[in-house]
């Protein structure tokens, strides 16, 4: 019956039946704060819980959840999103080997990967993965591993999915997805070949900029215990009670999604023709150079977006600062609405050189659109730009 229910349906119901806990009658999952199981015998765990690093039952729910609405076999909730991502990196790395990622990425992503490459001798070639042939020129026998954003932060470009992956198996190297600005409500990697997802669930899927928290999500079985066990042993996992916060997120993620996206469209549109912006960065919009492509990858384009003011540096403090209804703050993905300077803030780390080849300037704005009201925002940001 499960698997003929739709995203929304899944979202809220699947894992927190009805009597599902113990008979209680409980709608909503408990809390299992417990660190630790009981056992009647030493070798019996008869619900399958011993120490709550290893599996926690509310844990598990967020985990059976986030599996389906992936379409995947496989979920593993982290205490944050770079702690999904190091033991991605973990499983999938080899000493003297070699990577492949999108040069447009997550700023914090960066740094775990050049980490990694001072620690353990790795090689990594940043390349346009919006070019697959740039992607499949750089295979070398020692690749292992594609690390991809699609929509990517902040140029919110997309790369073909499909094309990578099959391209990548060929020569058995695996692919990873980081979909934290899609979410599984616009887009499933795993439908295109794609090995492993990950996410912060910090931002849209949790929703409310209340709690940390990532995921893993995949459907391949030595994969899954390979990752199980590193979890298990690093131990960055999410704690109960972030688990029922990001549960309790996740249950409203298609209809704030849906007006996430409503809103980001008006938002582009009007900055678009505004003559204060030189340049808008958004999927939905047909100027955008990949928006056929986000058109049959993704089932909508999601709220994130990022625009060019005139001007430079100057101009754009000015103008983040002079709003009200739009927070000055890293982070996205959750109901208010935040704005940033990708290149004071999120990516910060990157030498200017590196931004400037990369199109991250001085005078790029992201935003994470919420749902607030369209109109009050369109509102605050034109007084913003009259004040500049
Ligand atoms: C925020 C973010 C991360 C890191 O997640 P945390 O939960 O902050 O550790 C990774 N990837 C993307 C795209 C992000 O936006």
């Amino acid at each position: 019956m499960m698997d003929s229910y739709h995203f929304e349906t899944l979202a809220i119901h699947l894992g927190e039946e009805p009597d599902f806990f113990e008979g209680t009658g409980d709608v909503v999952a408990p809390i299992h704060l417990s660190s630790t199981f009981a056992r009647e015998r030493l070798d019996e765990f008869p619900k399958g819980y011993r120490y709550s690093r290893i599996a926690n039952p509310t844990r598990d729910v967020l985990e059976k959840k986030l599996a389906a609405l992936e379409g995947a076999k496989y979920a593993l909730a982290f205490s944050s999103g770079m702690s999904a991502e190091t033991a991605v990196l973990v499983a999938l790395i080899r000493p003297g080997g070699h990577l492949i990622a999108f040069e447009d990425l997550y700023g914090g992503t960066k740094r775990v990967l050049d980490l990694f490459k001072k620690k353990y001798s790795i090689e990594i070639s940043y390349v346009d993965a919006t070019k697959v042939e740039e992607v499949v020129e750089s295979f070398t026998p020692k690749t292992t591993l594609i690390w991809l954003e699609s929509p990517t932060n902040p140029l919110l470009k997309l790369c073909d999915l499909e094309a990578i992956a099959r391209e990548a198996h060929k020569h058995n190297i695996k692919v990873v997805v980081d979909n934290t600005f899609a979410t599984p409500y616009f887009q499933n990697p795993l439908e295109f070949g794609v090995d492993i997802v990950v996410h912060s669930t910090t931002k849209y899927i949790n929703g409310h900029s209340d709690c940390l928290g990532g995921a893993v999500v995949l459907s391949d079985d030595d994969l899954y215990e390979e990752l199980s066990f590193i979890r298990k042993s690093t131990g960055g996992v999410l704690s109960p009670f972030d688990s029922y916060l990001t549960l309790r997120g996740l249950k409203t993620l298609a209809v704030r999604m849906r007006q996430h996206q409503e809103n980001a469209l008006k938002i582009a549109d009007f900055l678009e023709s505004h003559p204060k912006v030189a340049k808008v960065y958004y999927p939905g919009l047909k100027s955008h150079p990949q928006h056929e492509l986000a058109k049959r990858q993704m089932r909508d384009f999601g709220g994130m977006l990022s625009f060019e003011i005139r001007g430079g540096a100057r101009e754009a403090q000015r103008f983040v600062e002079s709003l009200e209804l739009f927070l000055l703050a890293t982070s996205l993905g959750g109901v208010e609405s935040l704005i940033s300077i990708p290149a004071k803030m999120s990516h910060d780390y990157l030498p200017p050189e590196e931004r400037k080849r990369l199109g991250i300037e001085e005078n790029l704005i992201r935003v994470s659109v919420g749902i607030k009201n369209a109109e009050d925002l369109i509102g605050d940001l034109q007084r913003a730009f009259e004040r500049i």
